[in-house]
């Protein structure tokens, strides 16, 4: 299992700005940049395309000697895979396949630009080669590319170049002006490529934080503050979104909690060990839920209440039978309770399904667990031996 990134962590990384991402976290970076190219296939690649295409005219009035392959290698070989890249965007979910076939994208062009010039001499062919560093510069500042495909892309645009220009005829001095040229943007725009991309990294952090502030801030608004469990809001909200299934054959159980002359702990002990008994029931009580289904709430003052979904009566009477038990488990001395020497609950349960009013089902348990009171406390209500004597009558308990 892999740890969730925490608020911490993530302030960490903001600060370090070049600090490398834990797995977890660079597959979401990887998702989140995913969700840009998707943009990018459809905004930008269409507009490289016609950019690149855009050069087409100019190509041929420059270099007419070649006019027949320039537009072939533009229409039937690049322009395609350009088009094989845009498309690769979308279908590809391994972002290093797409990327390094995003980064064979300004190679190619390269390759065409450098075959033309070298078919043509003469000084509009000179002219011509300089496209292949507008080619490297728009790689690096497009974002199309993550830094090391980019920097791929460079080297590999920057060897082409190279190589095709130092073979050529041309003087020493043309030929090392163009290749200090070439290669110093290139070093210019990887520069600027890497900055880009350290402050998309930082950017993505920073989305990030601020949406795990906010789920702590709900998390907080939810939570009862001493107890930890959910708190009435939370209740409410989880009720809400049960009724707002419209499910009515979906059965609801609730169980309705209730400590034992809780009043005479308090005058007895005080109200912080109060407090603290109340924490250690609240413990005793999550021990016992099932899964994130099951919710705790602190109903109020030492009243808590359990929201069971899918659980029939009977299955909820043992679960409030073994949150009694966890509770008398703690063995927390209670003196002067009438009901035993140590603390005790009284547990109400009522099911039903969400065809029935939310509130009723939630009276039902209080009267339930009245009963129980009335009954002597320490106990369920109804209790699970009356239920095996006759499972058919018992659906909703009542006082
Ligand atoms: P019963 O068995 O009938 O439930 O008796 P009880 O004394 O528990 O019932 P009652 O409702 O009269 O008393 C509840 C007590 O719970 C009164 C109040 O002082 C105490 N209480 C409520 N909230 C808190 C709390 O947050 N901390 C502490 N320490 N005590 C609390
Ligand atoms: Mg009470
Ligand atoms: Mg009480």
């Amino acid at each position: 299992m892999t740890q969730p990134i925490t608020l911490a962590a993530l302030e960490q990384l903001i600060r370090a700005r070049d600090a490398s991402f834990p797995a977890p976290l660079q597959a979401a970076y990887q998702d989140d940049r995913r969700k840009f190219l998707e943009v990018a296939a459809r905004t930008l690649m269409p507009r490289t395309i016609i950019g690149y295409n855009l050069f087409l005219p100019i190509d041929i009035w420059l270099l007419p000697k070649t006019a027949g392959l320039t537009l072939a290698l533009h229409l039937a070989v690049v322009t395609p895979f350009m088009i094989y890249a845009a498309l690769l965007i979308r279908r590809e979910s391994r972002p290093e396949i797409r990327d390094a076939v995003l980064a064979f994208v300004p190679i190619l062009i390269t390759l065409q630009i450098m075959l033309i010039f070298r078919l043509n001499t003469g000084q509009n062919a000179w002219c011509y080669q300089y496209l292949a560093i507008l080619v490297m510069v728009y790689t690096n500042i497009s974002q199309i590319l993550g830094f090391r495909f980019a920097l791929f892309a460079s080297a590999g645009t920057m060897l082409l170049y190279l190589a095709a220009v130092l073979t050529s005829a041309a003087p020493e001095p043309v030929k090392i002006i163009s290749c200090a040229l070439m290669l110093s943007t290139g070093y210019l725009s990887l520069e600027s490529k890497a900055a880009l991309e350290r402050g998309n990294r930082n950017q993505f952090l920073r989305r990030l934080r601020e949406r795990l502030q906010r789920y702590e801030a709900e998390d907080v608004a939810s939570r009862d503050a001493l107890t930890g469990l959910s708190n009435r809001r939370h209740l409410d909200e989880r009720i809400e979104t049960i009724w707002a299934a419209k499910n009515p054959a979906q059965k609801i159980a609730f169980v309705m909690i209730d400590i034992d002359h809780f009043k005479l702990f308090n005058d007895e002990y005080g109200h912080p060990a109060g407090d603290h008994c109340l924490k250690r029931v609240a413990g005793a009580i999550s021990s016992v839920l099932r899964g994130q289904d099951d919710l705790a709430v602190r109903f109020g003052g030492e009243e808590f209440v359990l929201l069971l979904p899918d659980t029939n009566v009977e299955t909820a009477i043992q679960i409030a039978e073994r949150v009694r038990r966890a509770i008398e488990s703690l063995a927390i001395p209670h003196a002067h309770s009438p009901t035993g020497h140590c603390v005790t609950a009284s547990l109400g349960v009522a099911a039903g399904t969400a065809a029935e009013d939310s509130a009723a089902l939630i009276i039902a348990a209080d009267e339930a667990l009245y009963a129980a009171k009335r009954n002597g406390r320490n106990q369920v209500h109804p209790p699970f031996m009356a239920l095996e004597a006759k499972p058919a009558k018992v659906r909703r308990s009542a006082g």
